[in-house]
């Protein structure tokens, strides 16, 4: 048996992580071997305590370690505005900036065609319930500048058409760029400039 199965191992599912290939995944795992005290034990403690609790909000499927996240509970966050993402990194990115005071909606992707992904794969029914019971004033299309993305923001207008103020971020999110590569910036430039739809 090898001396080194289980750090091959750990090697091996470090590569998978998105950003990281074999050769990262080895040089971070050495690392963290050498920083035992100081990262590797308190990273395993918390990955524990993360997988044992983190999920997805019941309401607008941001992540947090509660049914229902902090943004959804807090009252300061009813502006009556709704932002639509696509995934909670895009949430992420937009709470960086600091620039939205409002609440999200996170879709979990877009509608691909291709992919066989149609509304109710995503959680497009929950959003035009939530439109239709929250006291929801704007809706804001923060859905990146792809194909898929700009489909999907077409078809949730169509959906909401006359029920409610719907905006897009401005021009500046560049093509097939996402909103968790952009610097808080720009997102801020792009949400103070958006447009109706
Ligand atoms: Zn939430």
């Amino acid at each position: 048996m090898s001396s080194t199965r289980d750090i091959d191992a750990l090697i091996d599912l470090m590569a998978k992580l998105p950003g990281l290939g074999p050769r990262s995944a080895r040089r971070a795992v050495l690392h963290l071997i050498r920083k035992r005290a100081l990262l590797l034990t308190p990273l395993a403690d918390m990955m524990q305590t993360v997988a044992a609790t983190a999920r997805e909000c019941l309401n607008c499927g941001n992540v947090g370690t509660a049914d229902v996240c902090d943004i959804c509970v807090s009252e300061k966050r009813a502006t009556g505005e709704l932002c639509v993402v696509e995934d909670v990194a895009d949430l992420w990115a937009m709470e960086r900036s600091g620039s939205f005071k409002g609440r999200y909606h996170v879709l979990g992707g877009t509608l691909s065609a291709l992919d066989a992904i149609g509304p109710s794969e995503l959680r497009i029914p929950r959003l035009i319930d939530r439109v239709a019971t929250e006291n929801i004033t704007e809706v804001i299309l923060a859905l990146n500048a792809t194909i898929d993305g700009q489909t999907t923001a077409h078809y949730i207008a169509d959906q909401l058409d006359g029920q409610v103020s719907l905006t897009s971020l401005a021009q500046g999110v560049p093509i097939g760029g996402e909103l968790d590569y952009l610097d808080d910036g720009t997102i801020t430039a792009a949400l103070r400039a958006r447009k109706s739809v």
